[in-house]
């Protein structure tokens, strides 16, 4: 029966995504369900996104309401939801001017612009980009553009000139690229699809000092590893730093499609004007109502400080995997963005996982990734190393 499904689907699908076998039905709290009732455990919530889980009522009644009053208006019009969704978004990231978008692709995508208008307005002659090995930043040719990953580039070449590849956490080669053409330094505060690899406290800094010194943008993607996932509101938080222009997207609507790109007002005042960039259904009404209810109630529910402690829980728990089983070579990661590194492959666990009751991702590298619901208790992270380890077990 699901097979016969899978395979009438994948008739009329582009075959772009390696989908696993498995048809989701619904969810509750932290758990999915098939559509033939086995239940799952979720620690990938659909790719680091359903921060608050499946349950959330305050959420799903704004929702529920806003559908039925008005879904778009296009961005020839106002709608409340929109100013309000924007002014929380500024209160918890530090920045002054927001553009909501439809995903973290098109965050990307007007971060770029914006830093290139930026450049254009001061006539400095700069439109270089750098951005970091082993980074990943979406599938559009922009985005694509600063990824650095070959096997996302290749088939698409050529692609926009002017990007140089600098390595993560070296901060020496960033500066070897760093000149007068230079306008912008991308990267993630943490490398969420590379598998799970922190920015060190010289690396941030050390980015923000040589931007400041030479008027190039600082521009941190948070789209993963933003909203509480790592145990700060955003990443750069944890930093002695504020980057110029930053993207979000995943947990801001919590499954509704939503991303932003935000800047400084000093950033704002040189870069994007009307008519500049535009997007319809960019910020529509249901999606901004989807990101302010978000943001609402995480700053009731205090996900930042669970976020803190249940992931300093994680770490121990990951930790004594790799004490007792050879084959998992390190943890690493912070708060509810952490990871395993296999000597084996990771695929083989997922399935076995998947077949244990508990949804799993990797990352690059045998790399098992653990970003689950941001609403995790400490016994739902014992149940998940229980089903983890009879999966190893296979
Ligand atoms: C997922 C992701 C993107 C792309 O977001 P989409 O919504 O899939 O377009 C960009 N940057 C990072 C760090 C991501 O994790």
């Amino acid at each position: 029966m699901v097979n016969n499904k899978i395979a009438e689907a994948e008739e009329n699908l582009l075959h772009v995504y390696n989908r696993f076998p498995i048809i989701l039905d619904h969810g509750e709290d932290v758990y999915l369900y098939d559509a033939e009732g086995k239940k799952y455990l979720d620690f990938a919530a659909g790719i680091a996104v359903c921060g608050l889980g499946y349950s959330n009522k305050e959420l799903k009644d704004a929702l529920k309401k806003q559908i039925d009053l008005l879904c778009h208006t296009s961005n020839l019009y106002f709608h409340e939801s929109c100013g309000e969704a924007a002014k929380k978004l500024n209160e918890i990231s530090g920045m002054d001017r927001v553009f909501f978008t439809n995903s973290g692709t098109e965050a990307i995508e007007g971060a770029l612009k914006s830093a290139r208008k930026y450049a254009y307005t001061k006539e400095s002659g700069r439109y270089e980009i750098i951005a970091m090995q082993n980074s990943f930043h979406g599938r559009s040719i922009g985005a694509v553009s600063v990824t650095g990953t070959e096997h996302y580039r290749t088939p698409f070449e050529p692609l926009l000139p002017g990007v140089k590849f600098a390595e993560y956490n070296n901060l020496e080669s960033v500066k070897a690229l760093v000149n007068d053409k230079t306008c912008a330094i991308i990267l993630e505060p943490l490398q969420g699809e590379g598998g799970i690899y922190p920015a060190t406290k010289e690396f941030m800094e050390g980015i923000r000092e040589l931007c400041s010194k030479n008027d190039i943008l600082m521009i941190c993607d948070e789209i993963q590893c933003g909203m509480a996932r790592t145990g700060y509101m955003f990443a750069w938080q944890e930093y002695n730093i504020k980057p110029d222009i930053m993207t979000m997207a995943k947990a801001i609507g919590n499954g509704i499609p939503v991303g932003a790109f935000a800047m400084t007002e000093e950033v704002a005042k040189y870069s994007m004007e009307a008519g500049d960039h535009g997007s319809t259904y960019g910020g529509n009404p249901l999606a901004c109502t989807a990101v302010k209810t978000v943001i609402d109630i995480f700053q009731k529910e205090q996900i930042v400080d669970h976020v803190k402690e249940m992931g300093e829980y994680l770490s121990i728990c990951l930790e004594k995997l790799v004490q007792k089983y050879d084959f998992v070579k390190e943890c690493r990661g912070k708060g509810l963005i952490q990871g395993i590194e296999l000597t084996k492959p990771a695929g083989d666990i997922i399935t076995k996982a998947h077949e244990a009751g508990l949804l799993i991702i990797t990352a690059k590298g045998n790399t098992i990734r653990f970003v689950p619901p941001l609403i995790i208790t400490k016994e739902q992270i014992d149940e998940m190393i229980e089903k983890l380890e009879i999966a190893f077990a296979k």
